[in-house]
């Protein structure tokens, strides 16, 4: 069942039919706060009938052939799997340059297209380089798409703010941000099919002011933005009144300049009634009581934090700023508020980490644990777990590791093996993502060349990981892909122009001098 939380439409006339297509099941497009806001504004427009296709949509209302647009929301570069079957299930001609006259316009937006479309940009007529913003321009002209031709149509496209059509290349284009002092995202269809489900999630800040080495949230979200605490309340009030779980999400919600007050706010209603609150991740250096109490009484079990790394030498290197004994008073602070556990979030694999830093890491999680065994002597409080959920680094245009690529399989094996065995031996768990789908993601993520055709052949050998294994096999040995996409080629301070930096995120300059500072930080210890 759905409950739409705004007013819908009586009636339409529209102009033209478009399908928003979620790459993914149902149950994931309608946990996504950015499909269902930019639905929302499709749905209320008087132009457009909007019907939302997922992977697992069985039947759909329009006709294909009566489809004038399709809009992909893309939110993980494994989605464009689930695009190519997609174009195959609806017999969809495949690339931009063999669509004809009357062909849907395709377009897709997102994160991962954002920060480098150039891998997928065969594959649509134009991308959003922005956020919801764009939308509204291109609706305006997207309208137009049966009384005028396919390439005027292309061309008014390209004049929008954000908007890149590969057809019509410009010189710069600027990410066209929102203003959250206008307009919050929430949840705007509640449904039980949700992989959160009937939970209203509401956005309290987009971006993160520090700006850690490798992290594409902070650097793709210049200035990073708050909305207000009134707009905050406003909409907490209003997912409310239909249910009773709520979810706050942000790169780091605690940066919210009022965040003490909204948890405030939180609290009290949690007094009278039954509300269960999450969070989507705690920075480890400002968990305080009152926050962990708040969340235990409002019903969360556990929390995560993210260290990235285990020596204090990498956490200063990727520059997040974070200390062991911050670190451990956090463990403290969740295990006497109340908490059941905490997930631990690291990487595996970062640039210059030597065997060292992953003993250091092993060593840290030691700590944790007898820092758990003491607490728990002095408490009734037996069960309180922690589990180190590790990931391998996957570079990201747009940060200041643009450049520095990934370790080779065999480095990463054996130092995850080190981990699995000597986190079993103490009885912490672990878990941790597979390497190939992580250089596939890193493939994806700073390719500079276009991969359309090598992700058609993968997912025509089976779209799974022997297929990616094979079909990158056979291009590395045709001379169709270069083997050093994914580990260093060219030195870190490499001034070379990337295919992606006609994007301008606001930060080009910022990232340059960020590079320069650690090229020399390198230099000075005999690195590069
Ligand atoms: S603190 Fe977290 S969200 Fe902020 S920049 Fe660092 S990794 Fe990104």
């Amino acid at each position: 069942m759905e409950k739409f939380l705004y007013q819908r439409l009586d009636e339409k006339n529209p102009k033209i039919n478009m399908w928003f297509i979620y790459p993914a099941i149902e149950s994931f497009a309608m946990a996504s706060l950015g499909y269902l806001a930019i639905y929302k504004d499709l749905d209320l427009n008087p132009d457009i009938f909007v019907e939302r296709v997922y992977t697992d949509t069985k039947t759909t209302l329009l006709n294909p052939r009566d489809v004038d647009a399709i809009a992909f929301s893309v939110s993980f570069e494994m989605d464009i799997f689930n695009i190519i079957k997609i174009f195959d299930k609806y017999n969809i001609e495949k690339k931009a340059s063999n669509r004809k006259e009357d062909d849907p316009i395709i377009y897709a937006g997102g994160p991962v297209m954002m920060s480098n479309p150039k891998p997928y940009e065969e594959f649509f007529d134009f991308i959003t380089i922005g956020e919801k913003i764009a939308q509204k321009e291109i609706s305006n002209v997207l309208k137009d798409k049966r009384t005028k031709k396919r390439d005027e149509i292309l061309k008014l496209l390209s004049e929008i703010e954000g908007v890149y059509v590969p057809k019509y290349k410009k010189e710069k284009i600027k990410i066209a941000r929102d203003d959250l002092n206008e307009e919050i995202i929430y949840t705007t269809i509640l449904s039980d099919k949700s992989f959160f489900q009937n939970t209203f999630i509401v956005e309290i800040g987009r971006g993160c002011p520090k700006m850690c080495n490798f992290c594409l949230a902070s650097w793709l979200n210049i200035p990073w933005r708050y909305p207000p605490y009134e707009k905050i309340i406003e909409a907490l009030e209003k997912g409310l009144k239909y249910t009773n779980k709520i979810a706050l999400l942000g790169a780091y919600v605690q940066g919210h300049p009022r965040f003490d007050d909204i948890i405030k706010y939180i609290a009290k209603r949690c007094e009278k009634e039954d509300i269960e609150l999450s969070i989507s991740s705690l920075r480890a250096d400002l968990a305080d009581i009152g926050l962990i109490e708040t969340l235990v009484k409002c019903n969360q079990k556990t929390a995560t934090i993210a260290l990235e790394a285990g020596s204090q030498r990498l956490r200063d290197f990727i520059k997040k700023d974070l200390s062991e004994e911050q670190i451990l008073k956090t463990i403290e602070t969740a295990f006497k508020g109340g908490l059941k556990g905490l997930k631990i979030y690291v990487m595996i694999g970062l640039p210059t980490e030597g065997d060292n830093d992953i003993e250091e890491l092993y060593e840290l999680a030691k700590k944790m644990k007898s820092k758990i065994k003491e607490l728990a002597k002095k408490s009734s409080n037996k069960h309180f777990e922690i589990t180190l959920s590790a990931s391998t680094y996957i570079p990201k245009a747009h940060t200041p590791f643009e450049n520095f690529k990934r370790f080779d399989n065999k480095t990463l094996e054996k130092r995850i093996n080190f981990l699995k065995k000597n986190l079993h031996k103490e009885g912490i768990n672990f878990r941790v993502s597979s390497i190939e789908w992580d250089n596939f993601q890193a493939i994806l993520s700073i390719c500079e060349e276009d991969l359309s055709d090598f992700l058609i052949d993968t997912v025509k050998n089976g779209a799974n990981l022997g297929a990616f294994k094979k079909t990158l096999r056979e291009y590395i040995k045709r001379g169709l892909l270069d083997e050093t996409v994914l580990h260093q080629k060219a030195p870190f301070n490499d001034t070379k122009v990337h295919s992606w930096n006609f994007i301008d995120t606001g930060a080009n300059q910022l990232i340059k001098k960020r590079l320069d500072i650690l090229v020399s930080d390198l230099e000075h210890i005999g690195s590069v």
